[in-house]
């Protein structure tokens, strides 16, 4: 293993992480030119979520929401993925690139919403429901993932609700079982599976899927007030929030899209401002791409601690001393790759 810590800058030894500024310009510098040459050594490729901090997305071969992510890491042959995100991010990466070191930088980058519903609770339901459909976003723990059917992100989950629905409706024809409505679980967030369920019945499909009562804590804050305030504050602004948050936020603005849906729209749009309802690490990417539009926040502290507490630091140590190493069990890496590929497949 490489032990070249030029830097000097000590080895983050697992503390949990802390949200001071965790080094000067001259140390950024450093590290920056450690991780590169430390990449280079290891013919490492660096994956990078939209929302953690900024010198990580810059210092990533790719940043791009979970969709994205995981098709970089399907695409990808490096021996050494670093993936600079939450566990569930990087199982799916380890799951696709089995072959591949996926290296989560910070041990402690989770997500309370995919730590919310356990695969027992799954196994549990679908014995009691054989004839339901499990429909999981991709924000589940891979032994989660072995349970489901289906998977989707907030990229795709409307094309792929919507292929599945259709496909019911067609069998409605043939089958008085198919017409009954609720023969679809969504798990585990609320917010989006009720989101789904609002575009499907606009588009007029007879379907509604039950729902999982869970949510992501960070979208979950934004209130309708908080909505409406933002709006009354800017309201020449398009108003684009993610579909975790809350449906009567998503009522209130003018698009809910992915992160990378956000990114699209802003940079193809001619309109100058933006109100944002969304993890705030995005606006760095969107401040990057686009230096002459305005952003606003709905809720500036809107940080999920998970994606924010990894640091350069972390990634020189994960590339140096090659941790920490993600493994997922190979009789749930095999059940998990069918739900994933189901999507990966109905996304292209
Ligand atoms: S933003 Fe929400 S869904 Fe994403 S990792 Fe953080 S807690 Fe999980």
């Amino acid at each position: 293993m490489l032990k070249n810590n030029k830097s000097g800058i000590p080895q983050n030894k697992g503390e949990k992480p802390s949200f001071d500024e965790p080094y000067n310009e001259r140390e950024k510098a450093t590290l920056i030119d450690e991780i590169l040459e430390l990449k280079a050594k290891r013919n490492a490729v660096i994956l990078a979520h939209n929302y953690v901090r900024g010198e990580l997305q810059d210092i990533a071969d790719f940043a791009g929401d979970s969709l994205e992510l995981s098709i970089k890491a399907k695409e990808n042959a490096a021996p050494v993925i670093a993936f600079c995100g939450v566990l569930f991010m990087a199982q799916t990466a380890k799951i696709l690139s089995p072959k591949s070191t996926v290296l989560l930088p910070d041990k402690h980058a989770g997500c309370p919403m995919a730590d919310g519903v356990t695969a027992a609770q799954v196994a549990a339901y679908r014995q009691a429901n054989p004839n339901t459909k499990l429909i999981a976003y991709v924000n589940t723990t891979a032994q989660v993932k072995a349970h489901v059917d289906m998977c989707v992100t907030s990229g795709n989950a409307d094309r792929i609700v919507a292929a599945l629905t259709q496909s019911k409706n067609d069998d409605a024809t043939t089958s008085d079982d198919a017409t009954t409505s609720n023969d679809m679980m969504f798990l585990p967030d609320r917010n989006l599976g009720a989101n789904l369920n609002a575009q499907l019945n606009k588009n007029k499909h007879n379907r509604h899927m039950k729902l999982w009562n869970g949510c992501c804590p960070i979208h979950d804050q934004l209130t309708a007030a908080d909505a409406k305030r933002a709006k009354d504050a800017h309201p020449d602004a398009i108003f684009l929030v993610h579909p975790e948050c809350k449906p009567e936020v998503c009522d209130i603005a003018d698009y809910a899209l992915s992160t990378a849906g956000i990114i699209r729209f802003v940079a193809k749009s001619d309109a100058k401002a933006f109100i944002i309802g969304t993890e705030s690490g995005i606006i760095h990417r969107l401040i990057k791409d686009n230096p002459t539009k305005t952003f606003y926040m709905t809720k500036p502290e809107l940080i999920c601690r998970d994606m924010r507490g990894m640091n350069l630091i972390h990634l020189r140590d994960a590339l140096l001393y090659n941790q920490h190493i993600i493994e997922v069990e190979e009789s749930i890496s095999k059940k998990a790759l069918l739900p994933i590929d189901r999507m990966l497949n109905l996304s292209r």
